[in-house]
């Protein structure tokens, strides 16, 4: 099991001790991995490569993602992605974000972006309606395929941008089809960075224990941790 998206899903939904029926994961940091737990069993695909959320396409012919590919929801919502697209705003813009970015010679970090969010910057208002629409999109068409009841985000860009979960939770219902959505809960994660890490630790222990003793002992192990 190598990839920490998957990982990351097992880890938030045994600390909910079981409470959600279907979690999908979704980490936004300088990629957006994801990963999917139906009824306690992670859904690994071939190469642990399942619920890859980043690269669901939601602008054909859109901005270039790191895969290569035009439209990805990464290529909109990831931290390098949001810095680059505060980057190239910021030229046609002015405001206390816009005046930073083009003093350090065009460069931001994700971070940045939303410590200008928290105090009303323009710019940065912009940039976050960009991410949180492209997260929207990509989250309605995994509803579509995954039918989750809990929505988790984690991952190094949600450290500053705690107004995302609220604004995408907001934005979804208006791109799912008809039926599709059924009272979906958007949450933080509950475990920081280690996430992944806790999550190969419980998979692993998974394997030998019976559900009922897992999610005892992962409840308990990282009730202490979170
Ligand atoms: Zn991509």
């Amino acid at each position: 099991m190598r990839n920490d998206g998957n990982l990351a899903a097992y880890a938030e939904w045994a600390v909910r001790g079981g409470q959600s029926r279907a979690l999908l994961f979704v980490g936004l940091g300088t990629g957006i991995g994801g990963g999917f737990i139906d009824d306690g069993h992670l859904l690994r695909g071939v190469d642990d490569k399942a619920v890859e959320i980043g690269h669901v396409i939601i602008a054909p012919g859109g901005r270039l993602c790191a895969c290569r590919r035009e439209g990805c929801v990464e290529a909109y919502a990831s931290g390098p992605s949001i810095a680059r697209i505060a980057a190239e705003l910021a030229l046609a813009r002015s405001g206390s974000l816009a005046d930073r970015i083009l003093a350090a010679g065009g460069s931001t970090t994700a971070l940045e972006v939303y410590a200008a969010f928290a105090e009303g910057d323009e710019l940065a208002r912009e940039v976050h309606g960009i991410a949180a629409d492209a997260l929207a999109r990509g989250i309605a068409s995994a509803l579509a395929l995954l039918a989750p009841d809990t929505v988790v985000f984690g991952g190094g860009v949600m450290a500053g941008a705690g107004a995302l979960i609220a604004d995408v939770a907001a934005l979804v219902p208006g791109h799912v089809y008809d039926g599709g959505y059924a009272g979906c809960r958007f949450e933080d994660a509950l475990l920081g960075p280690d996430a992944g890490l806790l999550g190969a630790a419980i998979y692993g222990a998974s394997r030998v224990l019976a559900r009922g003793d897992l999610l005892k002992l992962a409840g308990e192990a990282l009730a202490a941790y979170a």
